[in-house]
């Protein structure tokens, strides 16, 4: 009888075989697989005529393109750099380097857009097509038509991904962006799933960007924890990956206040997924990242009651001997973080080689608590002879909103979209800052960072950011977001930027450069790991420091709900890997 039943369940393997194989979706344009244009127009009659060539958005400024327009142009180098409008574009990246593959590309000068950046204008790694999705048979209409030709799948939604996992050339891309509605539920109902059902959830298409979500929601009287830049896609990759905010102290990861989300799934199949319908789906799209599980269209969210924002602004330049002052600045710092993390203050520290910029949060209804907790630091530092400030401010803000119009001012003039970037970081854990030892050598090892990228790049900065989920241990491994979220007091990220193209080698230089400033800190968080979302494009440990121990069953989901691999990313769980012909612009980024 047992002999039986084996065989039985080898014959059903056998015969599921050829659903479940990996068909490699490698078609490529000008193989006889790729399908004709009749054919394409034939997608485009199933899905509403939203299926698009793709433009990339400095095509009308190049002569030789066909999409050559003066007119057009004018409006394009109008928005070119400013990431509200950009990512009104398919056809663009935020981070130039993802738009480019090697010496080809379509991108403009971000300070002066009249300045091309490639002799001639060609897709780069944009996709070949896209389908503008309105609704979710616009996605299975897509992934139908992808099966049946073998194409490649890419999914993209405001294009803001630091490793240009949104971008995959000769792909038939899905376009979230136009999914932009909101909706407010003050007693929620969720699907088939009662220990859902709750009080004040909000739900976002998969387009919404942070901004908007944060206005929309203020008008109910309440907070999202969401992240502090406007234009990110805040229920895309964001919110799927982990998503930190001003937020994340006091209410967590967006991840962890994910309540319930429509998907639509591999098989093309549109669902409604919580902790009851599909759990582990739910839970591996709670932290494993976007681009990988399923096509998510709307993300279901706990929201919390408005509250006042007060923030500390502290700017100041190193005078005298800078290094050590930094290394000063950066030792009080570390030696308060326990205690402020305890009081659930949040924000960032920016660290050059010659000055400092604090721009730290608190929300809270209150106003003395920030401060009182940042009172004694603020006097230490202000009194310094080596130490000339420039800004020290305490600011108050009757809700997130007010506080966003000036923050979102501020970040517009400071962070231009459409250039080069890197980053290399690392989450620091707890037990690293309650001995003298630990401090002094994580000390070391940021300004270690800190000189290293500023000798690498132009225009390089350290972020120590402060908003680590202190208040949310996930004792529930409800998330998987990577467990050392929960045991971070610092996220420590190395940025380096650049305007114009870099050689080769000087590109090879700075990511090889970047990625090894990170040892000594790696070195103090064995078995640590960092936000998959602003990490190192190139860790070659990838699985293990972007998720740690939940990478073994994120890896069992993707298997179980996508078995064909339809969807795949750079990095991204499941990823085909290197071999991939696919993601050869890597090689010569
Ligand atoms: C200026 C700037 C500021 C940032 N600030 C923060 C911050 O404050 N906090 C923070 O946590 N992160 C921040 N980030 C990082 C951000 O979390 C990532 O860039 C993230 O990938 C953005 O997601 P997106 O959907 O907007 O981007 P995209 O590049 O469009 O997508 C990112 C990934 O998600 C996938 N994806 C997108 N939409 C869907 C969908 N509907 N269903 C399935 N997969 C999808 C894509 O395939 C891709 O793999 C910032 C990034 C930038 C550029």
């Amino acid at each position: 009888m047992l002999l039986l039943a084996s065989f039985l369940s080898s014959l059903a393997l056998t015969w599921a075989a050829p659903t479940t194989q990996d068909p490699g979706y490698n078609c490529q344009p000008g193989q006889k697989c790729w399908p004709s244009l009749r054919e394409w127009q034939q997608l485009n009659k199933t899905i509403d005529g939203h299926l698009f060539q793709t433009v990339p958005m400095g095509a009308p400024c190049y002569e030789n393109s066909t999409s050559y327009n003066a007119a057009t142009c004018d409006v394009v180098e109008n928005n070119y750099n400013n990431s509200i409008p950009r990512v009104g574009y398919y056809g663009q990246t935020y981070w130039q380097n993802w738009e480019a593959c090697g010496s080809t590309g379509c991108s403009l000068l971000s300070e002066d857009p009249s300045q091309k950046l490639y002799p001639t204008c060609s897709l780069g790694r944009l996709a070949s097509y896209y389908v503008d999705v309105r609704n979710a048979s616009h996605i299975s209409g897509a992934l139908k038509f992808a099966k049946e030709h073998n194409i490649r799948i890419s999914i993209k939604n405001t294009g803001h991904d630091f490793f240009g996992r949104s971008s995959v050339p000769n792909s038939l891309a899905i376009w979230t962006h136009n999914l932009n509605t909101f909706d407010f539920f003050s007693n929620f109902t969720a699907s088939n799933c009662p220990s859902a059902n709750g009080k004040n959830v909000g739900e976002m298409g998969a387009g919404v960007v942070a901004g908007d979500s944060y206005r929309y929601f203020n008008t109910k009287g309440m907070d999202i924890a969401g992240g502090y830049e406007e234009s990110v896609g805040i229920a895309g990759g964001f919110g799927q990956g982990g998503g930190l905010g001003d937020f994340t102290t006091t209410q967590g990861l967006m991840v962890d206040n994910a309540v319930e989300f429509e998907v639509v799934l591999a098989s093309g199949e549109v669902k409604t997924i919580n902790e009851c319908n599909d759990p582990d789906l739910f839970w591996a799209m709670r932290g494993g990242g976007g681009g990988t599980f399923a096509v998510l269209t709307k993300y279901r969210i706990q929201l919390y009651p408005s509250v006042a924002i007060h923030t500390w602004n502290f700017k100041a330049n190193f005078t005298g001997n800078q290094s050590q002052a930094l290394h000063w600045v950066l030792e009080a710092h570390a030696e308060n973080s326990l205690e402020w993390s305890k009081q659930l203050v949040t924000g960032s520290v920016d660290y050059y080689p010659g000055k400092v910029s604090f721009g730290l949060v608190l929300p809270s209804n209150d106003g003395s608590k920030l401060k009182a907790a940042t009172a004694k630091f603020n006097h230490f530092i202000s009194n310094r002879s080596d130490i000339a400030v420039v800004e020290n401010s305490y600011i108050s803000f009757a809700n997130y909103t007010a506080f966003l119009a000036l923050s979102s001012a501020d970040t517009r003039a400071t962070e231009p979209a459409g250039i080069f970037s890197l980053l290399a970081s690392r989450l620091i854990p707890r037990d690293v800052f309650s001995t003298p030892s630990g401090i002094a050598a994580l000390v070391d090892g940021v300004v270690h960072g800190i000189k290293t990228a500023a000798a690498l790049l132009p225009l390089a900065a350290t972020s120590v950011v402060l908003e680590t989920p202190v208040s949310n241990d996930d004792s529930q491994h409800a998330t998987s977001a990577h467990p050392a979220w929960r045991d971070a007091i610092w996220h420590v990220i190395h940025a380096g930027e650049w305007e114009e193209r870099l050689s080769p080698a000087a590109q090879e230089n700075a990511t090889d450069g970047f990625l090894k400033m990170l040892d000594p800190l790696k070195a103090l968080s064995p078995g640590g790991g960092a936000y998959m979302n602003e990490a190192h494009w190139g860790e070659p440990d990838w699985q293990a420091t972007y998720w740690g121990a939940n990478y073994e069953k994120l890896l069992e989901v993707k298997n179980c709900y996508d078995p064909t691999h339809i969807f795949d990313c750079f990095k991204c769980v499941g990823w085909r890997g290197e071999s991939d012909p696919f993601y050869s612009c890597y090689e010569e980024w």
